[in-house]
């Protein structure tokens, strides 16, 4: 064993120094600082190089992780950089906003050993930015051309992995997007303070280097710019990367009253506002927080965002709504402590049950909550106490409460494209294909909401297939180039 590892016993855990909650609450820059040189190098050091790295095999993309530790234990950056983007299209994003704490970090053993995880995601983070200053991080060319060409749907993290990939092989990519600004969530979702928007400006200005084709503010659909069946006569294969966007809604009298809104709406706006973009509905006060009393309503990663900006656009007081407990929060403990510390209030085990006001939403009366017995799933069944009713003063609501899918086969006037009870579109797990015949799908479309790192994985794996699907159909004269490309 190399002696520039295994420090864990002698160095403590240590996280790139991370913004005073009182500085990060006035601006939207990311909360973290980065690792120096020294330091990545000492915490990689303290890496055990586990026979069996449960950090790898709890990573979607099962990332290298301890061969990378140890090359930045002995600064050989360029080589680390090389062995991290080989399983990982976008390692500086998944280092920033991975939930750490369930996957890679989650699953240290020196964590499960009382000595505190790897700090996994701040070194891939170092690694790719330290990759980018150096000019290590090239677009994705390929090295010969083949003629046929694959249009793919949304250009969020599974789109844009999957073209990355399928460019790298040779083939003609088109992104299609209904957006103004390619990234999907990453750059109309997640703020600006957990995933900084340049850092997807970059990625996507290598993509277009590279001869990827984006099609922006491109709607596919019957009521769209351009139809399903155009698309497919267009191009050799498609790839379905659309996302989920129809947000869960709640059925409670006063629901219609003005300032209760959709997260992904409020999100969207204060994104575009950070973007540079003048948003009516943000300048006429409605998806501003500022000096409102501001009740977010769930309590998964989307409601850590929503109150996080609130937090930041100045409200009076901020909120989370939630019918459990702490210990069953769906989303990141981390995201839920960050929140704490910029101030927002925790409001557990109470479930809403009426919106108050007079057009305009003034308060939500919740009540209390008891779990009781455990489901099916396991879970403790929130059960209302009778007579607990209490209202929490609101100006604005926002309804957190999870995605579905669009009606995609009706999106696309597609009767013959499959889709699964929840409306995911049905795509073989072996070959990533949907019924139809060419025509692939991955991400959150595929899985149901979910996270960066699985879009990726789902994207990589269907730009596998895509091209094996692509080959197998090629012309003669160019079977052997294209063979060589899928290899
Ligand atoms: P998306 O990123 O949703 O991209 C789909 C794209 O398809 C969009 O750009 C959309 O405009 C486009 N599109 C849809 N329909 C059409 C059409 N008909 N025509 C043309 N274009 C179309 N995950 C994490 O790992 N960490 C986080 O911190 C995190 N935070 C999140 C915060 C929020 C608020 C939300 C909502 C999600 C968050 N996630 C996070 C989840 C993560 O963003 C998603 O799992 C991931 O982006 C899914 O990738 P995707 O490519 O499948 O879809
Ligand atoms: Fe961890 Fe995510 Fe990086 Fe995998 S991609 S090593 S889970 S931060
Ligand atoms: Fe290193 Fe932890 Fe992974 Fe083991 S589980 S190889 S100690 S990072």
């Amino acid at each position: 064993m190399p002696q520039s590892m295994l420090k864990f016993v002698s160095l403590t855990r240590q996280t790139p120094d991370r913004r005073p909650a009182g500085e990060r609450t006035s601006d939207f820059a990311e909360i973290y600082q980065r690792f120096d040189p020294d330091r990545a190098e000492k915490q990689s050091s303290r890496c055990s190089q586990c026979g069996i790295p449960f950090c790898q095999v709890h990573c979607p993309l099962h990332n290298n992780i301890p061969d990378w530790l140890k090359l930045t234990a002995e600064n050989r950056l360029e080589e680390a950089y090389e062995l991290s983007a080989a399983t990982n299209t976008f390692p500086e994003i998944c280092g920033r906003i991975c939930p750490h704490d369930r996957l890679c970090e989650g699953n240290c053993v020196i964590e499960q050993s009382g000595h505190g995880t790897v700090t996994i995601g701040a070194v891939e983070t170092f690694i790719t930015e330290t990759a980018f200053a150096e000019g290590w991080v090239k677009a994705p060319l390929p090295a010969r051309e083949l003629d046929q060409s694959v249009g793919i749907i949304g250009g969020g993290p599974a789109g844009l992995s999957a073209a990355d990939a399928l460019r790298r092989r040779g083939y003609q990519v088109h992104i299609y997007d209904r957006h103004d600004r390619i990234g999907g969530l990453l750059v109309y979702g997640i703020p600006s303070f957990k995933l900084d928007k340049s850092l997807v400006r970059r990625r996507i200005a290598l993509l277009e280097e590279a001869g990827i084709v984006l099609h922006r503010n491109t709607d596919i659909g019957v009521d769209g710019d351009v139809t399903f069946d155009e698309l497919r006569r267009r191009h050799d294969a498609i790839l379905i990367a659309t996302g989920v966007y129809k947000a869960r809604d709640i059925k409670l009298p006063g629901v219609g009253l003005a300032n209760i809104l959709p997260a992904l709406d409020y999100l969207i706006a204060s994104n575009r506002v950070g973007l540079g973009d003048t948003v009516a509905a943000f300048q006429d006060g409605t998806m501003n927080a500022a000096d409102k009393n501001v009740v977010v309503l769930g309590a998964g990663d989307t409601a850590m965002d929503c109150v996080r900006t609130a937090a930041r656009q100045g409200a009076k007081s901020v909120t989370c709504l939630y019918r459990r407990d702490k210990a069953n929060m769906p989303g990141s403990r981390r995201e839920v402590e960050y929140a704490e510390e910029e101030g927002v209030h925790f409001t557990m085990l109470a479930q809403p049950e009426a919106f108050i006001g007079d057009e305009v939403v003034s308060a939500v009366r919740a009540g209390r909550i008891h779990l009781g017995v455990a489901d099916a799933t396991g879970r403790q069944t929130p059960e209302m106490i009778e007579g607990s009713s209490f209202n929490v003063e609101a100006d604005l609501v926002i309804k957190a409460l999870g995605f579905d899918p669009e009606d995609i086969p009706q999106m696309f006037d597609a009767p013959g494209l499959a889709v699964t009870r929840w409306g995911t579109v049905k795509a073989n797990f072996r070959t990533r294909m949907t019924e139809l015949d060419g025509v692939f799908a991955a991400g959150d479309i595929v899985r149901g909401a979910s996270l960066v790192v699985w879009a990726i994985r789902d994207g990589l794996d269907a730009a596998d297939q895509m091209a094996r699907y692509l080959q197998a159909r090629a012309a003669p004269a160019n079977a052997n180039a294209k063979r060589e490309a899928v290899a």
